[in-house]
């Protein structure tokens, strides 16, 4: 693409000015075949961060993204395909109990999911975690197994939404993921790709999350019903708390063994109550005929009667996995203690997703390997009375310097008040 085409897209919104479909399908198309070099789309980039995206705008990128590699056909299985998405978060083992779960209670569920990246923790490292998992499938594997035990999740094919792969790797080293209209594009781009039939949004609110108010993760909200609903998808968000970690563990097989509590009918009470109202929704988006109510009931069950933990292991084991609780090596520990009494009153997330980060739990780069074993163990939460030198934390890692580097960095996470704080709900709202 002429280097003038090029400019003039970006001038055009760097005046303020809106871009049409015309000029969003040359610029992802300049981006996929490589004619746009990089300094050219982080100034795109940059404009759009700093100058607003319409939701015309949002959804005419989203269609140029989806439109930039294949759409997966998985109208062959006869029966809707659920789908969930996380804006991202710490400690955010979701969909590790939700996909056997929905799967348990007759429903379909296929994913396609992502590896970590910055302070926020990715599914595909989490299943890599457990030996011999295998989250590359070829497109007929991937519906071979949905029909075989009704729950897949594979990392996102190559041939799929190449644009997002170039533009998120793009914003994540520029300071551009923070907009509404790119994260609703990226994400539904995928989602409609992926051929799923509905989609369930855990769209996180808080210290780890990008959405720093519910006010701006509804519009974000809006946005991708408003893209998902333009290809006949049913999307229902879900607006859940990160302010503090998701349970305890942080890290791939932390959270895999944290996981398996809750599918084992235990765990923290601020995973399950998530995954439960996921649950919900999704049961009430499939062709099972059930009402949310029913749905979560249902889901109740097969977590409380062990049928979810036995889809699970049925479900490793068919990706190649060998899971075995408990079973998995453990690193050296730093503990942080509480330097007074009193009552916990913030643990922020984003700074213990930056501990488990320098743990090894995750990527300072996209292509750095992720230490499965890593990570960091919160055993103080909000709402915790706790006592000087008592244990607020520990972190788990291979080498001493990245294991004091991460607890000094966690140590500041805590916050111990005089009194205790007001408890606020893990699930904010939804529409
Ligand atoms: N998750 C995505 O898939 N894309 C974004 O831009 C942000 C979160």
């Amino acid at each position: 693409m002429s280097i003038d085409v090029v400019n003039d897209i970006i001038a055009r919104k760097r005046d303020g000015g809106q871009l049409d479909e015309t000029r969003l399908n040359a610029f992802v198309t300049g981006v996929v075949d490589g004619s746009i070099p990089a300094y050219q789309a982080s100034a795109l980039l940059m404009a759009i961060v700093l100058r607003g995206f319409s939701p015309d705008e949002t959804l005419g990128l989203a269609r140029a993204m989806v439109e930039s590699g294949k759409v997966l056909d998985l109208s062959v299985l006869g029966r809707p395909v659920l789908d969930k998405h996380s804006s991202g978060g710490v400690g955010d083992k979701v969909t590790l109990v939700l996909a056997p779960l929905v799967a348990a209670c007759g429903a379909l569920f296929g994913k396609m999911s992502a590896r970590g990246l910055g302070h926020t923790g990715g599914t595909l490292d989490k299943l890599e975690s457990i030996p011999g998992f295998r989250v590359q499938l070829s497109q007929g594997d991937f519906l071979r197994q949905l029909e075989r035990i009704g729950v897949a999740v594979v990392s996102q094919s190559e041939r799929l939404v190449p644009a997002d792969r170039i533009l998120y790797a793009l914003r994540d080293v520029t300071a551009t993921v923070d907009s509404e209209g790119l994260i609703a594009a990226s994400i539904m781009a995928k989602k409609i790709a992926s051929g799923t039939s509905a989609v369930v949004l855990d769209l996180t609110v808080g210290a780890g999350a990008f959405m720093k108010t519910v006010e701006q993760a509804a519009s974000l909200g809006a946005l991708c019903r408003l893209i998902g609903e333009s290809y006949g998808r049913k999307v229902t968000c879900i607006y859940t708390s990160m302010e503090a970690p998701l349970g305890h563990n942080v890290g791939n097989r932390l959270e895999v063994e944290e996981a398996w509590e809750v599918l084992c009918g235990g765990g923290p009470d601020d995973v399950r109550e998530v995954v439960l109202t996921l649950a919900a929704a999704l049961l009430a988006l499939s062709d099972l005929g059930v009402d949310e109510r029913e749905g979560r009931a249902r889901a109740q069950r097969a977590l409380a009667t062990g049928q979810a933990a036995e889809w699970f292991e049925r479900w490793v084991a068919v990706q190649g996995g060998r899971f075995k609780p408990g079973e998995f090596h453990r690193l050296a520990g730093n503990e942080v203690t509480a330097g007074r009494d009193g009552w916990v009153s913030s643990v922020d997330a984003r700074a213990v997703g930056r501990a488990a980060q320098l743990s090894g739990a995750g990527r300072g780069r996209a292509d750095d390997e992720v230490d499965p074993a890593a990570g960091v163990v919160v055993s103080a939460k909000p709402g915790d009375a706790v006592t000087a030198g008592q244990s607020l934390a520990c972190v788990y890692a291979r080498r001493r310097e990245a294991r004091a580097a991460a607890a000094r960095l966690l140590g500041d996470a805590f916050v111990i008040a005089d009194q205790p704080p007001v408890p606020g709900p893990i699930v904010l709202g939804r529409d």
